[in-house]
């Protein structure tokens, strides 16, 4: 069996742990990376890059390169905000008012999923390059304030990938999980997650390895990215102010912009103040204009006041949904990037005074206590018990359109409760089941979930039929309902899925495309693979026919070096278009390199007399002032390395004094 990970998948950075050796750790990217940014996108060749070979891309190739999708998982149209549309990409609403991502380089629309489950597999493949293993499935965390739809779209994308999903967890509880573990004491602890583009709060009751979620609050639309876009209008605005041209609606221009403001913000957490300077924004009839400016930290912090303010609301209500005071609180564990500003530190202080707790790193912490669930689900790791909650309240539509809610927000999780509804009109025949979950009392003003009929009711007056509606929730925060008559028995039952707004055949075509291109992908990086390291035999073989020469002289092992230059001559005819020839002229190259190397080894042994040693002796001393880093292919460092011999022996007849064999 394959093993299980914890994957935080971030809105601007995403992160994979595993269990080892009964420890929560962090893995790597193939870039050598802990967290990878979570950018998709496509190429002129139109071929896949991701995460840091994206980021890249993003100023030159700002319409096809996909960030903040997160943003748009599992969400209608309709329930965007100005700032997650405002992206230099193109989103659009489809026909049933689901968002798509287009890429021109692709002439292709996307569903957010389909991207992030790019990210999953990336994450996956690098994963398991690590492990020397497969892996089957994931645990995977999102915003503890994420609905029905945002969580099965999730879920879907990591189907896409091609992993089963042992666990969706929330973010702060996964947080809390990786502060708890190893504590033996009961604290009281609020976890502040504010990240890129999410924020999430959660008040846990942690004690011997009981991991009690007591309320969780949040707001899905605001994070690190808002403060970016503060800085972007300034600077935008000045700018207007002074050329009357609007960057906002260069792409360009805009992918610039906020990359600084999102530096400038960084460096504010550190300093003072900051300099965003952008030469060549833009062009007027008078030629090029540039940006030259100075962010003082109070002016950034003027301009995020109402940032601020958004997210004082969640903390209170968690707060009274737990029933805590702020004086209740042992403890703040600070997630995500966005809590290194300043301000926000301040702000969480004059909610807690404690100091907040130092010993989780805010980029990490996530990830780690995925990990850590997904050794609790492996039997890996054990004596720790989650009991999360539901952050929304769950019901459904009545007539007049009211909601009626089944399962209040922060219930223990899972859970199952049930109601009787009945008909509102003489022999109504069937009930339409409207699923919806939030917290306004209009069910219209809540995200709708789904909804379905039970039909087949028998006649009888109004308020006569009994219809037992039944909301199921699993550890995943997952529901299913179900409505039976109780009468005849009839039952309907759905599991919501209209999160993602791909229907299964749409899931499923999907999956078989990613199939074939991984496969397309394989064949190509064969190619790609075999001829690289066709070069580096080629070099390494220049490299074995000159240490051939000094050591044997031009005739010494004249067969063996002509066997190998004619190979060389081979491999490199076939290196670009004739993978069958290729692979028999490389195969004919290393036999030849293993006849000279043989050579080698024989000219070793029959060096026996003291003169030789003398000359061994030299030609080891030799090896360590020209070995080969000095010989490699980059024509530069030779030059310089012919130099540095020229400055040390002059430049004679010949560039190595060893070669002219004083000794025999
Ligand atoms: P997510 O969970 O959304 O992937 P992260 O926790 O990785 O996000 O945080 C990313 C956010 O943190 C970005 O908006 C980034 O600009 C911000 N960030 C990172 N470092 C700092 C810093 N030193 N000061 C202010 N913001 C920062
Ligand atoms: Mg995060």
């Amino acid at each position: 069996m394959g093993q299980i990970v914890g994957i935080d998948l971030g809105t601007t950075n995403s992160v994979i742990g595993v269990i080892e050796a009964g420890r929560p750790i962090i893995i790597a990217n193939s870039e050598g990376s802990r967290t990878t940014p979570s950018i998709v996108g496509f190429t002129k060749d139109k071929e896949i890059v991701i995460g840091d070979q994206a980021r890249r891309q993003l100023v030159l190739n700002p319409k096809n390169t996909f960030y903040n999708l997160k943003r748009f998982i599992g969400s209608d149209w309709d329930e965007l905000d100005d700032t997650s549309i405002s992206v230099p990409y193109n989103v659009k609403a489809n026909n049933n008012g689901s968002v798509r991502v287009l890429s021109p380089n692709t002439e292709r629309e996307y569903a957010p999923e389909e991207l992030v489950s790019s990210l999953i597999r990336k994450l996956i493949n690098d994963a398991e390059t690590y492990l020397g293993d497969t892996i089957d499935s994931a645990v995977i965390t999102v915003p503890a304030y994420f609905n029905e739809s945002q969580r099965q779209a999730t879920k879907d994308s990591a189907i896409l990938a091609g992993i089963k999903v042992d666990r969706i967890l929330n973010e702060p509880t996964a947080a809390a999980l990786a502060y708890g573990f190893e504590k033996s004491s009961s604290n009281n602890v609020l976890v502040f997650d504010l990240g890129g583009g999410t924020f999430d709060v959660s008040l846990l009751k942690i004690s011997n390895g009981v991991f009690d979620v007591k309320a969780t609050c949040g707001d899905t639309q605001l994070g690190g990215n808002n403060f970016d876009s503060k800085i972007v209008d300034w600077l935008a605005e000045k700018f207007l102010a002074k050329y009357d041209i609007d960057l906002r609606r260069d792409r360009q221009a805009l992918q610039r912009l906020t990359e600084a403001a999102e530096k400038a913000k960084c460096e504010l957490s550190g300093l003072p103040k900051t300099r965003i300077s952008l030469p060549f924004i833009t062009t007027s009839n008078d030629g090029p204009l540039h940006i030259e400016e100075t962010l003082d930290r109070n002016i950034f912090e003027s301009l995020s006041q109402d940032l601020l303010d958004r997210l004082l609301e969640p903390v209170q209500i968690a707060l009274d949904d737990s029933g805590w005071n702020a004086e209740d609180i042992d403890e703040v564990v600070l997630v995500g990037g966005s809590t290194r500003i300043p301000m926000v530190q301040q702000l969480v202080k004059t909610l807690v005074p404690n100091e907040p707790c130092q010993s989780v790193n805010p980029d990490e912490v996530v990830a780690i206590g995925a990990a850590i669930q997904s050794g609790i689900i492996s039997g890996d790791l054990q004596d720790l018990l989650l009991n999360d909650v539901t952050p929304l309240s769950l019901g459904l539509e009545t007539i007049g359109g009211l909601m009626k809610v089944l399962i209040p927000r922060n219930t223990p999780i899972p859970v199952r409760q049930s109601d009787v509804f009945s008909t509102s009109e003489a022999n109504q025949s069937s009930v339409v089941v409207q699923v919806r979950q939030g917290e306004r009392p209009l069910a219209s003003e809540n995200k709708s979930l789904g909804k379905f009929r039970l039909s087949g009711i028998p006649p009888a007056p109004r308020g006569i039929p009994q219809v037992q509606v039944a909301f199921d929730i699993d550890a995943n925060g997952l529901l299913e309902v179900s409505a039976t008559d109780r009468t005849t028995g009839r039952k309907q039952t759905v599991t919501i899925s209209g999160g993602s707004n791909l229907n299964e055949q749409e899931i499923n075509s999907i999956i078989e495309e990613a199939k074939t291109k991984a496969n397309e992908d394989r064949i190509k990086r064969s190619v790609i693979d075999r001829k690289n390291s066709a070069l580096t035999l080629i070099a390494q073989a220049e490299r074995r026919l000159r240490d051939a020469s000094l050591e044997f002289g031009p005739y010494g092992a004249e067969r063996q070096q002509r066997a190998v230059e004619l190979a060389i001559e081979d491999v490199e005819e076939y290196i670009d278009d004739d993978p069958q020839e290729l692979e028999i002229s490389v195969s004919a190259l290393q036999e030849a390199l293993f006849g000279l190397n043989r050579k080698f080894a024989a000219e070793k042994k029959t060096d026996n007399n003291p003169l030789q040693s003398i000359k061994n002796t030299f030609g080891s001393l030799k090896d360590e002032l020209f070995s080969d880093e000095y010989w490699d292919d980059d024509p530069w460092d030779n030059q310089i390395n012919r130099n540095y011999r020229n400055s040390r022996y002059g430049n004679s007849r010949d560039d190595d004094p060893w070669d002219n064999d004083y000794f025999l």
